[in-house]
């Protein structure tokens, strides 16, 4: 068992791992601005990992599971701030448990389209953050980090699948910040012996856990295709927009590596026992399916699966796209024994149980808390 330290834990991919590793009977401290992400999404994995006593204890900490200390620690807290990341890293050391072991670092900002236009902050939130918490990880004696990298990093190449040595060439601020946090951690691991790291590279993280009790709340109008096609599934967005017809792919759509968010989440579980059980080292590990499916399938597998008709229409590409990215896996295999065991139905099912049960996401949970807002009528 281990101390595990997430930051940006109350977020999609965050609260998915923050399960796994309760489960497999780790203790899980969260710091999290709730920027993207909301206590409620945790309150409901203490309640799936079967936690008791989910509290709050003051404006900014909350606690689940009996005993000293608590077996899930929620802090508000903003990875670029020395003093938050000390108090996280504190918590631990003042009850005697040993502290944190080590550190899987989610926060950070992630649309392609807004790191266009406000680069400082993406430059502030990913790289000025991850030089924080490598920082205060140094004050507290922590060596062992699990990153949360992109394969944004691959910029546009027609190679496919793609491996881990495959040129990174990042297209847009948001790549370049993962591509500087990839470097520095290099240079942290070459220059100080002792330390663990893997930076894993995701391809399209989507789907919820089966419950349906969590799952993906983005702000505002959702970037991303596979949300986008839930809340147009759930009324909210009248049709889905297609980016393109004309790719050079078998039907003209885009193709993507989708990968369930449970696969993912539990690739942060092997890739911290990987690190745990194996000599210092860096890793550095796609984590995709290593198969592609295009928009229209992924649209196709929607309906069929969830017996619903969604209206799109196919619109002009979107700047910054390519045709075709899908990994392959075969290091995280290698490295770790992990590969991907859910299919496009599992995440097409999974990611309708969510939006169906929470057509507002996190936000609509004050109301009626597990009830849908909006009734859909299946189509035979
Ligand atoms: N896409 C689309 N409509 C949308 C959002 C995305 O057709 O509203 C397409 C996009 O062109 C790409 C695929 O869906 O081919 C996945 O896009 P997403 O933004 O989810 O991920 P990424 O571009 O980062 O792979």
């Amino acid at each position: 068992m281990a101390t595990v330290l997430l930051t940006g834990g109350a977020g999609f991919i965050g609260s998915h791992t923050c399960l796994v590793l309760l489960e497999a009977g780790h203790r899980v401290v969260v710091v999290d601005d709730f920027s993207n992400g909301s206590p409620e999404a945790l309150r409901r994995v203490s309640e799936l990992a079967g936690l008791e006593g989910w509290r709050q204890l003051a404006p900014d900490r909350w606690v689940a599971g009996d005993g000293q200390p608590a077996l899930l620690t929620l802090l508000k807290g903003d990875v670029r701030s020395p003093r938050d990341l000390d108090r996280a890293f504190e918590d631990r050391e003042a009850m005697g448990d040993g502290g944190i072991d080590a550190v899987l670092h989610f926060a950070g900002l992630k649309a392609v389209g807004e790191s266009m236009g406000q680069p400082l902050r993406y430059w502030d939130v990913n790289v000025v953050g991850a030089v924080r918490l490598l920082e205060a990880m140094g004050r507290h004696g922590c060596q062992t980090l699990v990153f949360s990298s992109s394969a944004t990093l691959y910029g546009i190449t027609d190679r496919v699948p793609i491996p881990e040595t495959a040129p990174l060439q990042p297209i847009n601020p948001y790549g370049y910040t993962k591509a500087a946090v990839e470097r520095m951690l290099a240079d942290v691991a070459a220059s100080t012996a002792g330390w663990r790291i893997a930076l894993l590279r995701y391809f399209n993280p989507v789907g919820a856990h089966p419950s349906g009790r969590i799952g993906e709340d983005p702000n505002g109008v959702p970037n991303n295709l596979f949300p986008f096609l839930c809340q147009v599934a759930a009324g909210r967005r009248q049709r889905l927009e297609v980016f393109g017809g004309d790719w050079p792919t078998a039907d003209g759509t885009g193709v993507r590596d989708y990968l369930h968010v449970m696969d993912l989440a539990e690739g942060h579980g092997r890739a911290l026992e990987t690190l745990q059980a194996a000599p210092p080292q860096l890793l550095t590990l796609n984590l995709g399916s290593g198969r592609g499916h295009s928009v229209l399938e992924l649209v196709r597998s929607f309906e069929a699966t969830n017996g619903l008709t969604l209206p799109y229409a196919v619109v002009e590409r979107r700047p910054g796209d390519s045709a075709i990215s899908v990994a392959d896996p075969r290091e995280a295999e290698r490295h770790m024994g992990w590969r991907t065991r859910r299919s496009l139905a599992d995440i097409c099912r999974d990611g309708w149980a969510w939006q169906s049960a929470n057509p507002e996401g996190y936000r609509g949970s004050d109301r009626q808390p597990g009830r849908s807002l909006i009734q859909v009528q299946p189509v035979s």
